[in-house]
């Protein structure tokens, strides 16, 4: 069993940011979002259920999801945000479990996951936490200069997600992500070095 390493963190902490530098460390990555954009991509497989149970309307002029429009709608109905999750998130597991077997034979896993902690499922599968972190301030900065989302959206989605006190609780590395991204890389240089050695 290769050594699985949750890496989660806030939105617009820096996940897919740090992720990337443990790629170019030679990591092997498993991404639940980029799952999960994949499954709501044109011709995705979750797009024909989305479809049905929202109606056309949620599916844009190239086949796709239509996320501005599905995210308006779930953070005005929880009802929908809990049918829309029961669609995705079995794909999105037996996905996830997919690549972990492929890659078995690879020292360490990195499995990048933004609700690793308030996901009992996904707790149970990785052997260590690393957490990235910034403060507030920069998350919602960070994400209203990379997304068109408002402050008033980013709040909701942050409402959503446990606090950061929360998720440090339970880290066994943390990820400073608060100043230069040389000082960052620094960072994941010592831990990819450190879950080499982890292999069970
Ligand atoms: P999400 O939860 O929305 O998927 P994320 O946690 O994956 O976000 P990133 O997309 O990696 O976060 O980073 C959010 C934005 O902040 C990006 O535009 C990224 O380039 C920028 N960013 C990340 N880290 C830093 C940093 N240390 N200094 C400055 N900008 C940064």
């Amino acid at each position: 069993m290769t050594y699985l390493v949750g890496l989660t963190g806030g939105i617009g902490c820096g996940k897919s940011t740090i992720a990337n530098f443990f790629k170019e460390l030679g990591a092997h990555i498993i991404d639940a979002d980029e799952i999960s954009h994949a499954l709501t991509a044109p011709s995705g497989i979750a797009i024909e259920a989305i479809k049905q149970a929202f109606g056309n309307e949620f599916i844009d002029d190239l086949g796709a999801m239509h996320r501005a429009k599905m995210r308006e709608l779930i953070f005005s109905d929880p009802d929908t945000k809990r049918q829309l999750e029961n669609i995705l998130h079995p794909l999105i597991y037996q996905q996830v479990l997919a690549k972990i077997n492929q890659l078995q034979h690879t020292p360490y896993i990195l499995l990048v996951i933004p609700l690793l902690i308030e996901s009992p499922k996904y707790l149970a599968l990785v052997q260590r936490i690393a957490v990235v972190d910034c403060d507030e301030p920069q998350q919602i900065s960070r994400t209203m200069a990379r997304s068109h989302l408002t402050e008033d959206t980013i709040h909701k989605i942050m409402a959503c997600q446990i606090s950061r006190t929360q998720r440090l609780q339970h880290a066994d590395d943390v990820i400073s992500n608060q100043n230069e991204l040389v000082l960052t890389k620094a960072q994941v240089t010592a831990l990819h070095a450190q879950y080499l050695k982890m292999r069970n």
